[in-house]
């Protein structure tokens, strides 16, 4: 069990002590792509994402894309050019998959599950304002970024949570920074991994390694529909 404090939140000098002490997302790095990832040592996340470095490795492999960027992708090798993915456990998005080529962003989307005692610490606890009681929590799903502590810190467990997955793709930094346009929501890792080998897929078969001058180029909803028909 990861201990927290009263409120059930962590506080700002437990969170930095551990940002010392552990490392709280992992890092792969090739010549040619880098994948970052949220570890389970991170009292924020909102499940297990360890399969995903692995079998993302095994994508990558499959379509023998190093090799495949060595031979067709020229001036490639300036650090900001890599393909970049990364995939964080919560809306705080400290892997900062708005500027990579492939972000993903779990969210924990709340719902009310009967037997609130109206001690309001939810609404105490949830820093977007999202949350009115009056006999039970109400949620501002307008301003609600999913992020699950609500559900954290009841004691009651009158707030259950659904988690999914956001998808985004074409962040970059560089010359002309921008950030990554959203593509789709999956509730099931194995459906983001399709989505990630579908992309892979795409960047082969247009030889375009930044998904972000790709996205400038074309119609983000041309790309979106072909990356959604592979995986139908
Ligand atoms: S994005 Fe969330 S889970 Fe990942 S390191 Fe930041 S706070 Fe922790
Ligand atoms: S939902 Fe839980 S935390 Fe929120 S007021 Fe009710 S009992 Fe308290
Ligand atoms: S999930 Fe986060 S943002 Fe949404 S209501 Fe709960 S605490 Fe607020």
């Amino acid at each position: 069990m990861k201990k927290r404090n009263q409120d059930g939140i962590v506080s700002q000098e437990r969170y930095l002590r551990l940002v010392e002490k552990t490392r709280l997302f992992g890092t792969s790095q090739g010549d040619v792509y880098e994948i970052k990832i949220c570890r389970n040592s991170c009292p924020m996340i909102l499940s297990d994402l360890s399969r995903f470095q692995d079998r993302i490795l095994d994508i990558l492999e499959k379509h023998d894309f190093e090799s495949w960027v060595r031979r067709n992708v020229k001036n490639y090798f300036l650090a900001h050019n890599r393909f970049k993915i990364s995939i964080a456990g919560c809306p705080n998005a400290c892997t900062e998959p708005q500027i990579k080529d492939i972000g993903v962003i779990l969210r924990a989307k709340p719902f009310y599950n009967g037997d609130c005692n109206q001690c309001r610490l939810c609404e105490k606890t949830c820093r977007e304002n999202a949350i009115v009681i009056s006999d039970y929590p109400e949620f501002d799903y307008g301003r609600c970024v999913a992020c699950g502590a609500c559900e954290r810190v009841c004691k009651q467990n009158a707030i259950t949570t659904e988690k999914y997955f956001d998808v985004y793709i074409g962040g970059k930094l560089g010359r002309h920074p921008q950030f990554a346009l959203y593509v789709e929501s999956f509730k099931d890792e194995r459906e983001v991994l399709r989505i990630i080998e579908a992309i892979v897929g795409l960047v082969k078969e247009y030889n375009k390694t930044r998904i972000g001058e790709f996205v400038n180029e074309e119609n983000i909803g041309k790309i979106r529909n072909c990356i959604l028909n592979e995986v139908k």
